[in-house]
């Protein structure tokens, strides 16, 4: 099954890319959108928006941790971004539970643990803070792709 929200456009021509592979721990969190944002930050992106992708990062791959494997089930997290010209392409991919039901799991306020202090909003906020969001799960695991297209500054168009 797969769900797509917003703009999933890939660009022209992809001129940079990298790939992490990290143990599912809620400490590795800091480490993923850090090293996320660190690369993107060749296109020059607002505060603004690297804020927006930082937050959308740390929503996916808490998910991946909390309910793909579980708190205190190591599996692997498997991170790609690519880069094209003012867009930034992020995969965030774990092979843990998988979403049944991707159109109600991506629901404001929907949530499988409403004990736990869940809000049920991180889909919501990558839908939101990002151009682009496709969920696409099955019995192997979860894949959010984030798409983000940055505002051109003014040096950068002449
Ligand atoms: P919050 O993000 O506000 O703390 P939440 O994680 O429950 O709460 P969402 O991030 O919107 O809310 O996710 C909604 C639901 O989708 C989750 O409660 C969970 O059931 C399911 N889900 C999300 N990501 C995954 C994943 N990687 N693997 C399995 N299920 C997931
Ligand atoms: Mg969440």
């Amino acid at each position: 099954m797969e769900i797509e929200r917003g703009e999933c456009r890939e660009g022209a021509e992809k001129i940079n890319e990298m790939s992490l592979v990290i143990r599912s721990r809620n400490e590795n969190e800091a480490f993923a959108r850090n090293c996320v944002c660190a690369f993107i930050s060749s296109l020059n992106p607002k505060i603004s928006e690297m804020e927006d992708v930082k937050t959308a990062v740390s929503e996916a791959f808490t998910n991946c941790v909390v309910h793909g494997y579980g708190v205190g089930k190591d599996g692997e997290i498997y991170i790609n971004v690519s880069l094209f010209g003012g867009l930034a392409k992020i995969v965030i991919r774990d092979s843990g539970r998988g979403i049944i039901d991707i159109e109600r799991a991506i629901q404001p306020f929907y949530t499988s643990m409403p004990n736990d202090d869940r809000s049920g909003l991180g889909f919501t906020i990558m839908e939101t803070f990002m151009t682009g969001m496709r969920v696409e799960s099955n019995g192997n695991g979860t894949t959010v792709t984030l798409y983000k297209a940055f505002e051109r500054t003014e040096n950068e168009e002449c």
